[in-house]
């Protein structure tokens, strides 16, 4: 093989099924370079997913998430030690949706790569790229296909904040942390807000602070509170642990946690993961479609100038959204 293969344009001889091999063999540039293209949406790279499609489905995938500042990066930084202490390889996406492109997430991964550049079993990437081609959930599920494809035995999705995106990402994955400091404050709201329902375990962070004993209570009474959802009654009662980041303390306990929720999610009798299981599938696949359909249209409204002349009628009010949208579905269903 070519080293130099990585650096030719995407559109290169023999270039699917070497890169499909590249990144199954789990070369580190290979496997960046796809994650690149699919997240500029190139054709070529959903091929290629295609192709690696069968060879997933074997990493375990931890998400984690939270408020800036309570203590993820450094965290995940000692799950990645703890892990690897273990004999397991590790891919790590930081999915920062809040930084500009070129801005925090970027230099943020440089300070971790540096941290474990030396290391071949770790891959660490950010994903910042809101507003690319199909956005965010699909950016990080097509980086996680193609890390568990690459052998990588756990992949550590690693989230910011608690809106839409962040929980539906959360929701990708097998087991999803959720770490606070001591003191909830705008937590509280937020983690009623949406974030409890998906929280499988709760770390609070800061264990060294003050407060973290009440705050570990506070979350308590939440999740029990929270265990009855859409989906029927949370069968696994998440646990609420404390770790102090900085100290590597917790980080064992952490991990025995979330192996302890691996194997109950193995296990397979719970109706409340299978029902989730199914609402993730629907999910994504209502995602893809969406976005497919949306494309379709666009592209093709757009070439014919359609799309300025409804612009033209919608503005002017001769028609109302309504009628107009109904219109196009009319004759692209038609078509
Ligand atoms: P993130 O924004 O959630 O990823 O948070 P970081 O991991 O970047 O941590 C934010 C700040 O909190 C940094 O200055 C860390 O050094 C600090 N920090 C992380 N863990 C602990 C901890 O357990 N105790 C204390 N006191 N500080 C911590």
């Amino acid at each position: 093989m070519n080293p130099g293969q990585g650096q030719n344009g995407a559109n290169g001889p023999g270039r699917d099924s070497d890169i499909v091999n590249l990144v199954r063999q789990g070369d580190v540039r290979a496997v960046a370079r796809l994650i690149r293209d699919f997240d500029d949406g190139a054709p070529s790279a959903v091929a290629d997913l295609k192709q690696l499609f069968p060879f997933t489905g074997r990493a375990y995938v931890l998400g984690v998430t939270g408020s800036p500042g309570v203590g993820k990066s450094t965290l995940v930084d000692g799950l990645v030690r703890h892990v690897r202490g273990l004999g397991l390889t590790v891919g790590v996406l930081a999915v920062d949706p809040s930084s500009p492109f070129t801005g925090g997430a970027i230099l943020g991964d440089r300070v971790r790569m540096q941290r474990h550049s030396t290391d071949e079993g770790v891959f660490i990437r950010s994903m910042a790229t809101r507003g690319h081609f199909g956005g965010l959930s699909r950016s990080t599920r097509g980086a996680i296909m193609i890390l568990d494809a690459s052998g990588k035995d756990v992949i550590i999705v690693e989230t910011v904040g608690v809106g839409q995106d962040e929980v539906d990402i959360a929701r990708t994955a097998d087991t999803t942390v959720i770490v606070v400091a001591p003191g909830l404050g705008d937590d509280i709201q937020a983690i009623k807000a949406g974030i409890l329902e998906v929280g499988d375990i709760f770390v609070v962070n800061k264990a060294d602070r003050e407060g973290a004993e009440r705050t570990v209570q506070d979350l308590q009474s939440m999740i029990e509170l929270g265990r009855v959802s859409d989906l029927g009654t949370k069968d696994w009662t998440p646990p609420v642990l404390k770790a102090v980041g900085l100290k590597q303390e917790g980080v064992a306990e952490l991990w025995a946690a979330a192996a302890g929720h691996r194997a109950f999610l193995h296990q397979g009798r719970s109706d409340y993961y299978q029902r989730l299981a199914r609402l993730k599938a629907k999910m994504e696949i209502i995602d893809l479609v969406k976005q497919g359909v949306v494309d379709v249209i666009l592209k093709r409204l757009d070439e014919t100038g359609e799309l300025e002349q409804y612009l033209d009628e919608l503005i002017s009010r001769k028609t109302d959204p309504y009628s107009l949208s109904d219109k196009i579905m009319a004759r692209v269903l038609a078509e």
